[in-house]
């Protein structure tokens, strides 16, 4: 009988495809405070405490202090109102030494995070909440990206010459952060997308649809959603999940079935993860470009 090989995926890691981003918004701050005086600043707004923030907190100020931004932590009471939530969004718009803004989520429950989101000035909205930033998407003009879809799309990029136009693509996820902007910046490009949610799953299609997939992007937050065996043979799989097993982190996707299959695949953690505060660094040097330089 002849023997079966299994050709065990590549992985796709974030950490090199960050290191290039990161070598390159290093040499441009350089590069902007000596021909400004000064450099990209970003504020971190946070409400109340939470524990998982913390973690992308304290990378954040990590990231920005490695490759030359100012970084600072605006925190705010967890029982702030409203109204006083909007007015510090609005002193740091008014404020020129500041050029990025990030609202940390979770918000306590009585604050609505779409309307926060509406008030921050776009040009400092440096992880793409707001609706006009949203809609640049749409148009394909976009020059701040929501850092998770577009840590995805660097991910894709950083695969040897892969085309995506025409490819079948299914994303599992339908967030505003990850699954509809990801839609839309693969449409950009003409891949052929299905977006699958919670309602796929429950009316029982979700196999169908992975099982179609050419490039297979999910992003729930359920251990084990995606199994082995419906990944389609040569898949390219990013998993963006992130969920605590027994005290490991692992993704969606039961990986070393799925690496059976796949010909590219991202390990969790190390995949989009140390992608996503890259983006966001370079998002604040791009806001910094359409503030100061362009005036
Ligand atoms: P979300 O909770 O806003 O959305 C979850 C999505 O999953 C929804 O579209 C929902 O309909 C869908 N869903 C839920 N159960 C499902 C099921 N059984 N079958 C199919 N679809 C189902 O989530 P989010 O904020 O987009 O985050 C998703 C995951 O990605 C989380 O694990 C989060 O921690 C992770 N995440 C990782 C990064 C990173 O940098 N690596 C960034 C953002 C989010």
């Amino acid at each position: 009988m002849k023997e079966v090989v299994i050709m065990p995926a590549k992985l796709l890691e974030g950490k090199s495809v960050a290191l290039k981003i990161k070598e390159n918004i290093k040499a441009e701050a350089e590069t902007l405070k000596a021909k400004h005086g000064f450099g990209p600043k970003l504020v971190s707004v946070q409400a109340g405490d939470n524990a998982a923030s913390e973690v992308y907190l304290k990378c954040q100020e990590k990231n920005a202090k490695e490759l030359g931004l100012e970084y600072a932590l605006k925190k705010l009471d967890a029982n702030i109102k409203q109204d006083e939530f909007i007015k510090a969004i609005d002193s740091l718009n008014k404020d020129k030494t500041v050029h990025g803004i990030i609202v940390q989520m979770p918000l306590p429950q009585h604050i609505d995070a779409h309307l926060i989101s509406r008030y921050i000035a776009p040009l400092k909205d440096i992880e793409a909440v707001h609706p006009e930033n949203m809609g640049e998407i749409v148009f394909g003009t976009a020059k701040i990206l929501p850092c998770t879809a577009a840590a995805c799309m660097e991910l894709l990029n950083s695969v040897p010459s892969l085309e995506l136009y025409g490819k079948e693509v299914v994303i599992v996820g339908h967030s505003e952060i990850v699954g509809k902007p990801l839609a839309l910046l693969l449409l950009n490009k003409f891949a052929t997308v299905t977006i699958c949610h919670i309602a796929t799953s429950q009316r029982g299609t979700l196999p169908e649809f992975v099982k179609k997939a050419e490039i297979l992007i999910i992003a729930v937050g359920k251990a084990g959603l995606i199994r082995g065996d419906w990944i389609k043979s040569g898949a390219i799989v990013i998993d963006v999940g992130i969920n605590r097993v027994e005290g490991k982190i692992v993704g969606d996707v039961e990986f070393d079935k799925a690496a059976e299959k796949a010909s590219y695949i991202t390990p969790v953690p190390g995949g989009v993860g140390p992608l996503t505060v890259a983006i966001l660094m370079r998002n604040a040097v791009e806001a910094f470009k359409q503030q100061i330089v362009k005036n």
